[in-house]
């Protein structure tokens, strides 16, 4: 009997029993088709071994060397490095965790071959726990002959066992099991490759395959899957969209006098876009079809007041307006925020977190219930089955680009509780250019704000070699012993948030050694919520000077005395993502710096990249640069849809495939109900999961 991959179950395999099933689940992987459609994120090429002369920083490198050098640092855990020699330079290989056979076999003399990412460390180039195989004297190691598929992975799953799984189904798939092409009526007009071919190839690349297209994502056979999987977002997000409008929302149309007492009171006036901005909502949700918005605004561009007016309009309607943000520190600010600017006008605005317990919480509820809470601010406690409104008709969302999918749909069982959906105003500081935020938000209509307020000091940004660190650390010193506060930002270490972790605090240790009189603090991904938002407390107390971190700071504290920012390995992270950064700093009334640290030597584009970041300080300007600039690589924030993430599709590297999906898309939502089901259920599992789409 022929298989239908879109139903065998994956125990059928070999070696899939009761536990792999439960690990393969929690990456919504039941069907063979499932597995079929997990698809290698990146390929390792170790078809040569490079000369360790050549090897650059962001590379993934095959090398060989002998070990010359091994000795375990300093510092309260203690690193193993090793020097590893070939006959035209030097790498160092860098072992958070190791044991004592390790140890030994590590030794001088060894000869390995190692695998894995090159970044700069503080002695030069280095590996972190490289993958390695001991080589045996006088013998010889074939190299590959065809790239590595590299799968994406959860905690129990090695890449083995990926690749075992894989090159089973790849086999009944070649002895002819059923996979339905959707795209065949495609096929000749955009000269595609079949369904079949194309998992073929990307699950094993022949040895002859262009490597450099490979490598790059643009290869015909990953570009056929590329489109089947835009395709599959843009009928989701678009029937997402069907279903939250399905439900009428109330006519918000209220009443102008409190808006004008509002205006009276606000100690400036609103910019030119802010007002546009605010017409868009109004007209919105003055309509009975739930408003589903984005509303596009660089740091310090004003969202928070525009919402402000949202919501007040809301209450004047006679409904409750809630606002949600992604962490206890954002939404406390926005508390006190809102507080301060509706309690003149009567109006009573309620707080809501998981810190809220007992009695406090009980009250909170009783007056969301019953209507005394006219507005509620919190994080997605918000959305606990237990929070229930009397009439909220106006959530907006504080995004920064940080909320999950499932805090989104909880929106939709707060609605059925009420008979009516809530209009949905989402903010995000991320600037995304305006044609890729239609695709990557294709369920939401756009708003930006595009002006600052009047009067910013601008921050001065200052691009610097490694070398000069020690100048960068006297600056600090000077800086905080006057009284202002500084943030350090350690190097991104892709896909290892632990090993991120782990360099944060080696650097915490070195500069807490180098600045004896300054208080430090130290922030990343690893301490608990509730650890985080002490630290970060701290901070804003002024009770640390200098706060190093890794990127979570980027969540957005706003600490007006903060002047300094620095950014270490500046050139290995997104524009978009410096801009964020920067953003921190030039609250308060100073003069601001942003120091962004490179090591050198730079690319061409590296170097380009770096000047964008001084010349402008528009996120927009920012965006569009970077994308122009890079010919791969992803704007924060678009790695993702509402629904979930891309698994080959890039909206920045395949935005040329845009316009075509979005017609295709259109067609086949009109005539073929039963493809768009079945490409949602192949491409969308998660989404379908959080009962999305
Ligand atoms: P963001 O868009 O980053 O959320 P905020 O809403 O926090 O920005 O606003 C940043 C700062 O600018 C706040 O202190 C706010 O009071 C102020 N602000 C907002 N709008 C104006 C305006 N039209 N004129 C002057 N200051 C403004
Ligand atoms: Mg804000």
């Amino acid at each position: 009997m022929t298989t239908e991959l879109d139903k065998a179950p994956c125990q059928t395999l070999h070696g899939v029993g009761p536990r792999l099933s439960t690990l393969l689940a929690k990456r919504s992987i039941y069907t063979l088709q499932d597995l079929l459609f997990h698809l290698p994120f990146r390929y390792l090429d170790r078809t040569h071994l490079m000369p360790l002369r050549d090897v650059r920083a962001g590379d993934y490198v095959a090398i060989e060397g002998v070990i010359e050098s091994h000795r375990v640092s300093r510092g309260t855990k203690g690193s193993l490095m090793c020097e590893l020699h070939d006959a035209s330079g030097y790498i160092i290989l860098r072992f958070f965790h190791f044991n004592a056979e390790q140890m030994r076999q590590l030794s001088v003399g060894t000869r390995l071959r190692c695998f894995g990412e090159v970044r700069y460390g503080y002695q030069g180039l280095e590996i972190i726990h490289p993958e390695y195989l001991q080589l045996t004297p006088g013998k010889a190691l074939e190299v590959d002959d065809h790239l590595t598929p590299i799968y994406p992975t959860t905690e129990g799953i090695s890449q083995g066992q990926w690749r075992r799984l894989s090159d089973q189904i790849l086999e009944l798939l070649i002895q002819g099991a059923v996979l339905s092409d959707h795209l065949l009526h495609l096929q000749e007009r955009f000269s595609l490759p079949s369904l079949s071919a194309a998992l073929q190839y990307v699950h094993r690349p022949p040895p002859d395959a262009d490597r450099l297209q490979l490598l790059a994502g643009i290869h015909p056979m990953q570009q056929r899957l590329a489109l089947e999987e835009l395709l599959a977002h843009h009928i989701g997000l678009s029937r997402l969209r069907a279903s939250l409008q399905a439900m009428a929302a109330p006519r918000l149309n209220g009443v102008e006098t409190l808006t004008l007492q509002f205006l009276a009171q606000l100690p400036f006036a609103l910019t030119a876009a802010q007002k546009k901005v605010l017409t868009e909502i109004r007209t919105d949700i003055e309509c009975s079809v739930p408003m589903l918005r984005l509303l596009q605004g660089d740091v310090g561009s004003g969202k928070t007041i525009v919402a402000a007016f949202s919501l007040l309009q809301a209450v004047s309607s006679g409904y409750q307006g809630a606002l949600m943000a992604p962490t206890e520190i954002l939404a406390e600010q926005h508390y006190h925020n809102l507080t301060q600017w509706f309690t003149p006008l009567g109006l009573t605005v309620a707080w809501l977190s998981g810190k809220v317990k007992g009695k406090a919480r009980k009250e909170t509820l009783t007056a969301i219930k019953d209507g005394n809470a006219h507005i509620v601010v919190g994080t997605h406690a918000l959305f606990q089955e237990a929070v229930q409104f009397k009439n909220m008709a106006l959530l907006v969302i504080d995004e920064q680009h940080r909320f999950g999918v499932d805090q989104r749909l909880a929106l939709r069982e707060k609605g059925l509780q009420q008979d009516f959906n809530p209009h949905q105003l989402i903010m995000t500081a991320t600037p995304i250019p305006r044609t890729l935020a239609m695709s990557v938000y294709a369920h939401l209509d756009h708003s930006i704000i595009d002006e600052l307020p009047p009067g910013r000091k601008p921050i001065q940004t200052i691009v610097l070699a490694n070398d000069k660190r020690d100048n960068i650390v006297a600056r600090v010193k000077e800086q905080c012993l006057a009284g202002r506060q500084a943030y350090w930002i350690c190097p991104l270490i892709e896909d290892s948030e632990k090993l991120q972790c782990e360099a944060a605090t080696t650097t915490y240790q070195q500069l807490s050694a180098q600045l004896p009189n300054l208080k430090l603090g130290l922030a990343h991904g690893a301490l608990s919520a509730n650890d985080k938002t002490a630290v970060m407390q701290a901070f804003k107390n002024g009770d640390i000077d200098l706060l190093v971190a890794t990127t979570v700071v980027e969540v957005g504290v706003d600490v007006p005395n903060a002047s300094l920012m620095i950014i270490e390995n500046a050139e290995r992270m997104g524009l978009s993502q410096l801009h964020q950064l920067r953003g921190r700093v030039g609250r308060g009334g100073t003069e601001s710096f942003c120091v962004l640290l490179y090591q050198a030597p730079l690319s061409d584009t590296a170097y380009q990249r770096l000047q964008v970041m001084r010349s402008t300080e528009s996120g927009f300007i920012i965006a569009e640069k970077d994308l122009a600039l890079r010919g791969s690589g992803e704007l924060l924030g678009t790695r993702q849809t509402g629904l979930g993430r891309l698994r080959i599709a890039s909206y920045t590297r395949d935005s040329a495939l845009l316009p075509v999906v979005k017609a295709i898309a259109q067609d086949l939502l009109r005539d073929n109900p039963v493809v768009c089901d079945a490409l949602i259920t192949r491409w969308l599992a998660e989404g379908l999961e959080y009962g999305q789409v």
